[in-house]
């Protein structure tokens, strides 16, 4: 059994999210899945059959942070997870290593399972990156967690790295972060989702635009 995650982004709208809950519930997956969208559609998925993720939270429980949506709300609306540190929060907001620790704190915190994504722009600086942006969750035992390596240049591109590439990434984070989870995810799509999933310590996908497309996410989800 492996976990399928799908990061929405802003692609989805109401109507388009209607109707993926109606085809993704008429299958009968063996995998985990989970579906993040922006968090204005998540009441949209009370009556899905999976799991529902946010795409990010703040570290505090309330306060004046306009336009935050805190842990403890998004576990209240439904969400399980919570993906953290996405490329496009780390490099469009500015978020920090440190600050995507906090996060992770408050959503574990919070009965979330944060989906930490890690991952270089530059194939070159694969294990400096790697090892920059595990540090802070090596500091202390860690909690729930799950890893998703996401090597940037893949996210979007219809590009991904060669098995050998992408096992040595996740052999890296495995034996840093141990026995938690680990996710591949950049421009999985139905055809090479199965054959990734099997990679050596791949316990899952992430899938970003091929999670809009109900056939195609149906046959990632059905591997
Ligand atoms: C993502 O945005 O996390 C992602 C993996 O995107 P895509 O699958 O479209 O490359």
């Amino acid at each position: 059994m492996k976990i399928i995650a799908a990061n929405w982004k802003m692609n989805g709208d109401f109507e388009f999210t209607d109707r993926f809950v109606r085809e993704i519930n008429s299958v009968a997956p063996k995998n985990v899945i989970v579906i993040c969208p922006p968090a204005i559609l998540i009441g949209k998925f009370r009556d899905f059959r999976h799991q529902i993720g946010a795409q990010n939270c703040f570290w505090k429980e309330s306060g004046a942070f306009t336009g935050e949506n805190s842990p403890r709300l998004l576990r209240e609306a439904g969400c399980r997870y919570v993906i953290l540190g996405h490329s496009e929060r780390r490099s469009i907001f500015h978020e920090t290593d440190d600050i995507i620790f906090e996060k992770y704190k408050a959503a574990a915190a919070n009965d979330l399972i944060p989906i930490i994504c890690v991952g270089e722009k530059d194939p070159k600086n694969r294990e400096e990156v790697l090892e920059r942006q595990l540090a802070p969750f090596l500091k202390e035992p860690l909690r729930k967690a799950i890893f998703a390596y996401e090597p940037v240049w893949s996210i979007g591109t219809g590009i991904t790295p060669t098995r050998d590439e992408t096992e040595f990434a996740l052999e890296f984070l495995r034996n840093r972060v141990g026995d938690v989870p680990l996710l591949y995810g950049g421009s999985v799509n139905g055809e090479n989702a199965a054959g990734i999933s099997q990679y050596k310590n791949a316990d899952g996908l992430l899938v970003g635009g091929a999670g809009l497309k109900i056939e195609e996410f149906k046959k990632i989800i059905l591997i």
